[in-house]
């Protein structure tokens, strides 16, 4: 009894090893347990969350009615801690009314917030730069507000017990997709350190013990 226990163990460990198999990305199981966690704890409505087929990793909140999650995103995140990190960051521009000055109201993450300096500086080519764009025109988007939603982010994840450094690697994660995206572009402009600085230090100022283990640079992306 004991040993097939073991066994079930060994061969769980030996498939989730594999890549391909199980590589560790989000699962829609988690992404739906993680928002259902954050309404609870950010004590909201319930918004409705649906999973848009698209390899840009992005997540927005619509007229503060509806949250989306891109599968691109759910691909390049790796823990549930970060999608709670995102989701959170959402459920901040809802709860903090950030759609309701915009004209089509739609509030993103991440790769619109955290490209923002690439796509002012006109280095943004592609499937990018139109997501980002049409992110951007519609959002009423300000840097402001991707600060106020990062830090409701960590504030939510201490209120409700979770790991604070899931939004953290989560913007690192979308900081380098960009950077692996478009190698030539983005050298110039290195991943928004001021933004992912401005988290670290509000977990910090939680709890100064919490360890961050920070995701490897994208080897293209030049070190500043
Ligand atoms: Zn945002």
């Amino acid at each position: 009894m004991k040993k097939r226990v073991v066994m079930f163990v060994v061969v769980f460990l030996f498939l989730a090893g594999i890549p391909g198999v199980s590589r560790a990305a989000v699962t829609e199981e988690m992404v739906r347990r993680a928002w259902n966690e954050v309404v609870k704890t950010a004590e909201m409505k319930p918004l409705p969350l649906s999973i848009e087929n698209n390899t840009i990793p992005n997540a927005w909140v619509t007229n503060g009615k509806s949250v989306t999650v891109t599968t691109g995103l759910m691909n390049l995140l790796e823990r549930e801690e970060e999608i709670f990190g995102v989701l959170s960051h959402e459920a901040g521009h809802a709860k903090l009314n950030h759609y309701a000055s915009a004209v089509t109201s739609s509030v993103g993450i991440g790769v619109a917030g955290i490209l923002l300096d690439k796509v002012i500086g006109g280095s943004i080519v592609g499937d990018l730069a139109v997501n980002v764009g049409s992110n951007l025109a519609s959002a009423g988007f300000s840097r402001e507000k991707e600060v106020e939603a990062d830090d409701f982010a960590v504030d939510l994840a201490f209120k409700g017990g979770k790991d604070p450094t899931g939004i953290y690697t989560a913007l690192e994660r979308l900081a380098y997709y960009g950077g692996k995206l478009q190698p030539s572009g983005f050298n110039s402009h290195p991943p928004d350190d001021r933004r992912l600085l401005h988290v670290k230090n509000r977990i910090h100022s939680r709890d100064p013990n919490i360890k961050i283990t920070e995701t490897p640079k994208p080897k293209q992306t030049k070190e500043k």
